[in-house]
């Protein structure tokens, strides 16, 4: 079985402006990167399909997803939130957003594929319950793992999220719901700043000081989150893939390479192996340089894939 990478090119269209670094070129230089490194070879493509606006009510409240669609532009840029803007395709590209994270698990859970990445924008992981924030409108994984334990009988799942930033709006939606593990790595202090205390087996936040490197990163994912992963058994393991802790990245200053990101992504395939039946949903979140985000993904998606060995 094999990896499916799921994505549409209405994604794209979103475009807030050339000064806002969660660019359009960030999904080429992926799909560029996965052609150059021959790993989309190995890779079973789809065009994400848009969710329905009532799957959005698994995550969201009604007056957050009426905002949404009654801010949406006919022309010129609306404003969500001080970082996150609407242009006229930008709710379209949310609904695909949502829509590829909903796709990976159908076909996950039908056993076509054995994993999926879905290479989406707008993010979604900094959208609450009730608002949009930090360049997210929803809450793609949070509505991905509500689809796997409403639609699809599971009884618990696990979010690991290691983007720079704490994943509040997933913690938000998940913070009374002991179905779901959340398990964030962040540098702290940085945006959004405001993180709920560890809860052992619900909610594990591990921020990381600025100037964190790999060493320190794996010591805390293999103490902090792995123990907490194999203790909850979860059924489905889904992942919030932002690559902005990497090195190069313009909008932080932890220091991982793209040997950390191949490194965390075994460690997550393990548990998969031992407790999910190998189901995993990854989706991408930040990563705001091109280059250190292209390779970082194909590191992530090559071992997704299984065309890298554990390192
Ligand atoms: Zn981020």
């Amino acid at each position: 079985m094999t990896t499916a990478y799921i994505t549409h090119p209405e994604c794209a269209k979103h475009d807030v402006g050339d000064e806002h670094p969660e660019a359009p070129e960030r999904l080429s230089a992926i799909n560029d990167a996965l052609i150059s490194l021959r790993i989309m070879d190995f890779l079973q493509c789809h065009d994400a399909r848009p969710a329905e606006r009532s799957a959005l009510a698994l995550a969201h409240s009604e007056a957050h997803i009426k905002r949404v669609y009654d801010k949406s532009p006919l022309m010129g840029l609306r404003q969500l939130d001080p970082d996150t803007f609407m242009n006229p395709h930008s709710l379209e590209a949310a609904l695909l957003g949502v829509g590829a994270v909903m796709q990976a698990v159908d076909l996950v859970m039908a056993g076509k594929v054995k994993n999926a990445f879905c290479s989406v924008r707008p993010p979604g992981h900094h959208a609450e319950r009730d608002k949009a924030m930090g360049f997210c409108i929803f809450n793609n994984i949070a509505i991905g793992a509500l689809h796997a334990l409403e639609h699809h009988g599971l009884k618990k799942v696990a979010i690991v999220d290691f983007d720079v930033h704490h994943g509040n709006g997933t913690e938000n939606i998940f913070l009374h719901d002991s179905r779901v593990l959340f398990c964030s790595t962040f540098q702290s202090p940085l945006y959004p700043d405001t993180f709920a205390d560890s809860e052992p087996g619900h909610i594990v936040n591990v921020p990381l000081e600025p100037g964190t490197k790999g060493d320190l990163f794996r010591q805390q994912v293999r103490e902090r989150i792995l123990p907490e992963l194999d203790a909850f058994e979860p059924e489905f393991i889904f992942i919030s893939a932002g690559f902005d802790a990497h090195k190069q990245d313009p909008l932080a200053h932890l220091s991982l390479l793209e040997d950390d990101y191949r490194w965390i992504t075994h460690q997550l395939l393990d548990v998969a192996e031992k407790h999910a039946g190998r189901r995993v949903v990854s989706a991408l979140e930040g990563g705001y340089n091109l280059e250190a985000l292209a390779t970082s993904v194909c590191a992530h998606v090559g071992c997704l894939a299984g065309l890298h060995h554990a390192g």
